[in-house]
């Protein structure tokens, strides 16, 4: 299925397959079990060229599209999750945020460190500010030409592994004046003040590491301020709109999965015998095939047009409502397919010996990270209605104005 790709990104789509099933796949299953974080493949997608492509070829990036990164990760996701997601984060996420809103300092920093194998992590979640971020008390504190952050971050991707941070903090001025929220930039080992303070204990996904960060006066350089056009006061809506690209990266990695595990499973019905015939003569699983297929299909294509959309206003990055819808269905409907695709193997597939249950948990992640489908919906019901829809119980009273539109 080409989906209209160019030239181009065919090769490119082939480069990342043939890697995927020489370099990726008889890699995976060790990755899972021993919970390592793969630095020997990071090493091996530095050398490919798989890391930083996205980025200007100024900074030794290869300028290339989300789209581009989009057919890498998802024949990365086919064989390992956490090789996908690495793909993502070197390409999407934290890294498009610098590579957008960043100074010509941070830019390079950032580069720098994705070129020689970092995969930037970005900081938002807190225990108390989940799906509500904006109520994360984290805050950074101007002192002369510093900021001072101090706060604590859970299940940040890559905690331990990752370089280099974008924590969201609350803004104040010497005076206390709270300004907004804001990104800052912080190296690990570079950076007193940011701790490691506990490894989540995750169902899937296990060779990349989630866990809780400690900033204990944290000294970040003022420079180091991500600051988008519109400052700090609507700095987090422009910032959370560069997550619009890790929305379609994570929808990839879960489609992707499923991909490799429908392929499992078309193998498999063509050459597992029951009563005398192969499973894939029985109608009962060629129907579920059919919708394995169809709903692959929806997704791919949902994916690829948010990676080639652009939001609203000149953005740089994808739709907010395609990426959301994209990640929404592609999400849901992998956690069925890689379902179904371990059904076709009976006993089987419930087996660690075979890739199926390691996708079953690491595709369940994909309906949760970089926005839930539940709070996902709301966003794209908000833009149909053209209506805020704030959560909170003060901000849920009905405004005449929607009472009006609503009656
Ligand atoms: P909660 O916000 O407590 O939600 C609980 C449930 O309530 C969910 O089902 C949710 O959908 C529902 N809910 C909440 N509010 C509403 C609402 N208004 N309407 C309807 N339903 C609602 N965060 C980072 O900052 N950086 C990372 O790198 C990162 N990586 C992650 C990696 C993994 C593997 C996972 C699992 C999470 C990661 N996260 C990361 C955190 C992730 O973004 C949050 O888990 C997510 O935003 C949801 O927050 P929560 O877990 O606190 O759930």
């Amino acid at each position: 299925m080409e989906l209209n790709l160019s030239r181009d990104k065919i090769a490119l789509q082939a480069r990342a397959r043939e890697f995927s099933q020489s370099v990726v796949r008889p890699r995976a299953a060790a990755i899972d079990r021993d919970e390592q974080y793969p630095w020997d493949i990071v090493k091996a997608m530095a050398g490919a060229g798989f890391l930083g492509m996205t980025m200007p070829k100024a900074l030794g990036g290869q300028g290339r599209s989300f789209l581009d990164a989009v057919l890498v990760i998802e024949e990365m996701a086919k064989s390992c999750t956490v090789t996908a997601r690495i793909v993502v984060e070197t390409n999407m996420g934290a890294l498009s945020t610098v590579m957008t809103y960043g100074s010509g300092a941070q830019k390079k920093l950032a580069a720098g460190l994705v070129l020689a194998g970092d995969k930037p992590a970005i900081c938002i979640t807190e225990p108390d500010a989940g799906s509500d971020a904006l109520a994360m008390t984290t805050r950074a504190d101007r002192r002369g030409d510093k900021y001072i952050i101090n706060g604590k971050k859970h299940w940040i991707t890559g905690a331990g592994v990752s370089r280099l941070h974008l924590i969201f903090a609350r803004v104040f001025d010497e005076r206390g004046e709270e300004l907004g929220i804001g990104g800052f930039l912080a190296v690990r080992d570079e950076s007193k003040g940011l701790r490691v303070t506990r490894r989540e204990q995750t169902m899937g996904l296990r060779g990349m590491p989630e866990g809780e960060l400690t900033f204990e006066n944290l000294e970040v350089p003022a420079d180091m301020a991500v600051l988008p056009p519109s400052g700090f006061r609507r700095g987090f809506a422009d910032l959370m709109n560069a997550y619009n690209s890790q929305r379609v990266g994570a929808g990839t990695v879960a489609m992707g999965i499923a991909a490799g595990a429908l392929d499992h499973a078309l193998d498999w019905a063509k050459t597992r015998e029951q009563f005398g015939r192969r499973i894939g003569e029985f109608q009962g699983l060629q129907w579920m095939l059919a919708d394995m297929q169809t709903q692959l299909t929806a997704a791919r294509l949902m994916l690829y047009a948010a990676a080639r959309s652009r939001g609203p206003d000149g953005s740089a990055f994808p739709d907010p409502m395609l990426a959301a819808q994209a990640k929404i269905f592609a999400s849901e409907s992998a956690i069925k397919i890689v379902n179904d695709a371990l059904q076709f193997f009976g006993a089987r597939g419930y087996s660690r010996e075979l890739p199926l249950e390691r996708m079953a948990r690491d595709v369940r992640m994909f309906t949760i990270g970089g926005g839930t489908a539940q709070v996902l919906r709301t966003l794209v019901a908000s833009k149909m209605l053209g209506w805020k829809l704030p959560q909170t119980r003060a901000g849920y009273a009905p405004k005449p104005s929607m009472r009006g539109a609503a009656e």
